[in-house]
């Protein structure tokens, strides 16, 4: 069984996104637990967690079918003391919002070294902020997501996400989600029966399987290796039907959030039918 949605809206509430997934015929979804364009929010009230929990239950939503998102500011890896500071205090008042939500993810892009520091010296920082997070908090996996190694952000070789996961002390408690986009963006063939095969097998012997903890489901307006990201509707894009029926017939996808972040909102409940087709 695998569990498709979509990132959907949580505007005029977190308590609105499990219903708004479930409008779609979504059995997984992902959100923000609060406004992604500022550092800070004020706090969840408990009127909003109790209705979140309880329309989770409602519509049949667990901790594994739901990847909450991160803010855009946060950079772990950011060569600015102050940035720096300042991402790790929001990323750990996001997973604390987490836990009051009951999840049990939190996905996040790694960081990016701004061309200041050495791509090194950012992964240190990255695996650093994250090890001072995990300390500070209790039952939320740190999820790093790959990119599309656009401007300088790191993570776009599953490499760089394995360098960081070999420095994280509990890592019961870090994992990876994959965007398809930025994974052919960032070189990695998804087109062919072959080329699919071998970017698996290969994410397999760098990280692992048992470390992925959601994949974001999105097409590409951008050629393979072109180290943009822009996301097209399934079907729309470069990389085709043909590797999204692979993912729900394969047995590598199983209980974790595969999340649409295509352009289009008004197509996803027939993106989520679409994928649902290809189940087994
Ligand atoms: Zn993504
Ligand atoms: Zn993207």
């Amino acid at each position: 069984m695998k569990y498709i949605g979509a990132h959907v809206s949580a505007f005029g509430g977190v308590e609105n996104a499990p219903q708004n997934a479930h409008l779609i015929g979504a059995t997984a979804f992902a959100l923000f637990t609060k406004n992604q364009r500022q550092w800070f929010s004020s706090p969840l009230t408990a009127s909003s967690i109790e209705k979140f929990k309880a329309y989770c239950t409602e519509y049949g939503y667990t901790a594994k079918q739901i990847l909450p998102h991160d803010s855009y500011l946060i950079n772990l890896g950011s060569p600015d003391g102050e940035v720096l500071e300042k991402s790790r205090n929001s990323l750990l008042d996001e997973v604390h919002r987490c836990e009051q939500l009951g999840l049990d993810r939190l996905n996040f892009h790694p960081g990016s070294h701004l061309k200041k520091i050495s791509e090194e010296k950012c992964l240190d920082t990255i695996a650093t902020s994250i090890n001072w997070i995990l300390e500070r908090s209790e039952g939320v996996t740190a999820v790093l997501e790959n990119t599309a190694g656009q401007g300088s952000n790191l993570g776009y070789k599953f490499e760089q996400l394995r360098y960081i996961i070999d420095r994280i002390d509990d890592k019961s408690r870090v994992g990876v989600c994959i965007d398809t986009q930025h994974a052919f963006a960032s070189g990695y063939d998804l087109v062919t029966e072959e080329g699919f095969e071998n970017t698996w097998k290969h994410f397999d012997e760098v990280i692992g399987f048992n470390y992925l903890k959601g994949m974001h489901i999105n097409d590409s307006l951008k050629a393979k290796a072109s180290r943009v990201d822009r996301h097209a509707s399934i079907g729309e894009g470069l990389i085709g039907t043909k590797c999204f029926e692979r993912i729900v017939k394969s047995p590598w996808f199983e209980e974790i959030p595969l999340i649409l972040e295509t352009p289009n909102e008004s197509l996803w409940a027939s993106e989520i039918a679409c994928l649902n087709s290809y189940q087994n």
